[in-house]
């Protein structure tokens, strides 16, 4: 990183920054969002309106991070802050049954024809918990397929391997996490069939669940081979284990119905989160309506939340998913279609590797010119490129994500404007990352 240099500075970021760190680990809610990948100074944001977010010293940046997916319409869509504000106004939580919830999930049920039953909670980390706690309770049986480099949240159980921060900060597996929470889960690399194959030999009767990105976000934009997830779908119903997709990430955004919407296998169960919750915390899991009937209070399997269904966060989660129609995902589709070919045009004429590699309108950048299957394949790109090539788009006013392996996220409010910022600002950053040194 020594090659980096921060030619501009955030003085108030920076002593938010300052202040953060003295109280809270890191500076930081979520370990990403502190710039350690990529060194410099996190940007605190005080606002953020359509493709644009300012920071706490009053600069602007296209926003290409989307709150990390959630902001497909985004900042401030004012339809959403609309719902939000004819919410508040009426209470902020009950703590009991009400009619926003119920019209969420029938939102959810309606575009996704697996998802039979739903149930809502708060974050994508509780729906792959409560997902993998139902897989054990309806098969019986303890352990859990996942695969390297895919990210579930932070579930003690899904945490080996994983993307995302523990692949940007390269972590080894988590300290804090039982051998026996670790014990259970059986790691495999990402697109390969065979290995899933020899597991389910290898531990007949004993696998729960298959748990998987529907098309991975967390080690980068890392596509299924076609036929992978039909393949898991198979091997999950020959071995008696039920097949999860985690659409926490894809759901609602890289179609209509998500990634299920894409390639149409159907999962037992699926997982939900970000662009459901309209910016607010809201998450899901469902499917199979006589796998959903084994949880309480219906069933045995326990899970619950206090501020499950929240009506603030139903609201802006049901005013977002009624404004995202095929002209809303076409536009997405379109506008990220043309900021991978600027991107692509740009490396290629400074002579830097990379692949664009993109599933739907989610996309990101490898270092590399080979191809990219799994998360052993993704680690190998030259990372140390990345970091000057963020440094010259954040400077220029473009904010990526502060990792080389993580998704970029487009919205509907990415117009020509933001566009042609993004394209005045590649040459020079593409310059950077070719000139960097590891
Ligand atoms: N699953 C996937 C595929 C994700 O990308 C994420 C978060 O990035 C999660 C689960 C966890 O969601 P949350 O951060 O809301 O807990």
């Amino acid at each position: 990183m020594a090659c980096v240099s921060f030619p501009y500075d955030a003085p108030v970021s920076q002593t938010l920054f300052d202040r953060a760190s003295l109280v809270t680990p890191g500076g930081v809610n979520s370990p990403v969002r502190a710039f350690r990948a990529v060194g410099g100074t996190p940007r605190f944001m005080v606002s953020g309106t359509g493709p644009y977010l300012t920071d706490a010293d009053g600069r602007e940046y296209v926003d290409l991070v989307c709150s990390w997916g959630p902001m497909i319409l985004g900042h401030s869509h004012p339809e959403v802050i609309a719902a939000v504000q004819e919410a508040v106004a009426r209470g902020t939580s009950f703590g009991t049954p009400g009619e926003g919830e119920v019209a969420l999930a029938e939102e959810i049920v309606a575009r996704i024809e697996p998802v039979e039953q739903v149930r809502l909670v708060s974050s994508g980390t509780e729906a792959t918990m409560s997902a993998i706690r139902l897989a054990r309770g309806f098969t019986g049986r303890a352990k859990v397929v996942k695969f390297a480099g895919c990210y579930h949240g932070h579930v003690d159980a899904l945490l080996a391997a994983a993307g995302s921060g523990v692949a940007t900060f390269g972590l080894p597996d988590t300290p804090g996490v039982t051998g026996a929470q670790a014990g259970d889960t059986i790691v495999l690399p990402y697109n390969d069939l065979e290995a899933v194959r020899a597991a389910f030999a290898a531990h007949p009767n004993e696998i729960a669940c298959v748990i998987t990105e529907a098309s991975p976000g967390n080690m980068g934009v890392v596509p299924p081979l076609d036929g992978f997830n039909a393949g898991l779908k198979e091997l999950c119903a020959e071995g008696g284990a039920l097949y999860i997709s985690d659409e926490v990430m894809t759901g609602f955004r890289t179609s209509k119905a998500g990634w299920f919407g894409v390639d149409g296998v159907r999962p037992d169960l699926m997982t939900f989160g970000k662009v459901m919750g309209g910016g607010f915390p809201a998450a899901a899991f469902g499917g199979r309506a006589d796998v959903m009937a084994h949880l309480a209070p219906v069933g045995p399997v326990y899970q619950a939340g206090t501020l499950s269904g929240n009506p603030i966060a139903t609201a802006a989660g049901l005013a977002q998913l009624r404004l995202l129609d095929d002209a809303a995902y076409a536009k997405v589709d379109a506008v990220s279609a043309e900021i991978r070919s600027l991107v692509s045009e740009a490396f290629t004429k400074e002579g830097v590797a990379h692949t664009v590699s993109a599933a739907s309108n989610m996309f990101s950048v490898f270092f590399t010119d080979q191809p990219v299957r799994n998360y052993e394949d993704a680690k190998k790109q030259e990372a140390f490129r990345f970091t000057a090539f963020f440094h010259s788009m954040l400077s220029q006013g473009v904010y990526l994500p502060p990792s080389a392996f993580e998704s970029w996220f487009v919205s509907t409010a990415h117009d020509t404007q933001a566009v042609e910022r993004i394209a005045a600002a590649l040459p020079a950053a593409a310059r950077a990352a070719s000139e960097a040194t590891s």
